[in-house]
C-alpha cells in the first residue's frame, strides 16, 4: 500500500511571474522544459502534433524521488472523447495491480518524464505556449493539507482509488496531486486549447488558459525499483 511509505509533504507554491526563465530554476509551470538533451518533445500519438509542456518539478531531499525530475505533457491540439483523462484500468481501482505495461502505453495525448535532475537542460528548442511561473516546494507537517502538493497524503474527492502494485512485485508510493481549479495561464501567442464543445465536436477554447486531463482533480503515484521510473495518473470529478 503506498501508505507504508513514509514520506514529507510540499506544497507548491508559485513564486510571481518573471520575466525571463533561469536555468538552474528546477520546478516550475510553464516556459520552456528543461529535459536531457536526447529526449525529444513528446508527440501527440492521436493527432502527431508537439505535446504541450505543462509543468515540472524536481523532486527535493528526502523525497522518494530525490535526484528525479518529472515533466508533464499533454496535447492542446487535438480532443477525443475517449481520451479526456488517461485511461483506467479495468478493474477496481483501490488497491489495485496495474498490468506490466499499462504506464507505458496508456501514454497517448500525455506523456509524464522522469529523468535525473542533474541531466536537465533548458529547451530552446520549444516554443513556450505557458505562462512561466517558478514553482517553491514548501515543506509542510501536514500530510493531508489542502492544495498543489508533492507527498503527503491523497485527499480524495470520491473513494481511495490508491493503486497497491505495478506488475506484482513493485510497490507504489503517493507522488503528488493537482486541484481540479488549477489553470494554466498562456501566452498571448499561444492558441486556445481545443476541448469538446457542447455538441461533441472539437472546438477551440474561449479561456487564455489551459488544463490538463479535462480539469479535473489530478492524482499520480509511483512506481518503486523498476528500471526506468514510472508515473500512474488518474483523475477524480
Ligand atoms: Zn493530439
Amino acid at each position: 500500500m503506498s501508505e507504508k511509505i513514509i514520506q514529507g509533504c510540499w506544497l507548491l507554491d508559485e513564486i510571481g511571474v518573471t520575466g525571463f526563465q533561469k536555468e538552474e530554476q528546477s520546478s516550475f509551470i510553464g516556459g520552456k522544459p528543461s529535459l536531457p538533451q536526447e529526449t525529444d518533445i513528446p508527440l501527440c500519438k492521436l493527432c502527431g502534433a508537439e505535446q504541450t509542456f505543462y509543468l515540472q518539478i524536481a523532486f527535493p531531499d528526502k523525497h522518494v524521488w530525490t535526484g528525479l525530475t518529472l515533466a508533464v505533457f499533454s496535447c492542446t491540439t487535438c480532443v477525443d472523447e475517449n481520451h479526456l483523462i488517461p485511461e483506467m484500468l479495468n478493474s477496481s481501482l483501490n488497491g489495485a495491480d496495474i498490468p506490466l505495461h499499462f504506464l507505458n502505453e496508456y501514454q497517448k495525448n500525455f506523456r509524464l518524464l522522469v529523468f535525473e535532475t542533474s541531466r536537465g537542460k533548458l529547451r530552446r528548442d520549444y516554443s513556450e505556449k505557458i505562462l512561466y511561473k517558478p514553482l517553491y516546494l514548501r515543506p509542510l507537517g501536514n500530510p493531508s493539507v489542502v492544495g498543489n502538493k508533492v507527498g503527503g497524503i491523497p485527499n480524495w474527492l470520491l473513494d481511495d482509488e490508491a493503486p497497491r502494485t505495478y506488475a506484482i512485485e513493485h510497490e507504489m508510493f503517493f507522488l503528488l496531486q493537482l486541484s481540479s481549479d488549477t489553470k494554466f495561464d498562456i501566452l498571448d501567442s499561444a492558441p486556445s486549447q481545443v476541448e469538446l464543445g457542447l455538441r461533441g465536436y472539437p472546438e477551440s477554447s474561449p479561456n487564455r488558459y489551459y488544463q490538463l486531463f479535462n480539469g479535473n482533480e489530478i492524482y499520480m503515484f509511483g512506481v518503486l525499483g523498476t528500471e526506468k521510473p514510472l508515473v500512474y495518473v488518474l483523475t477524480q470529478i
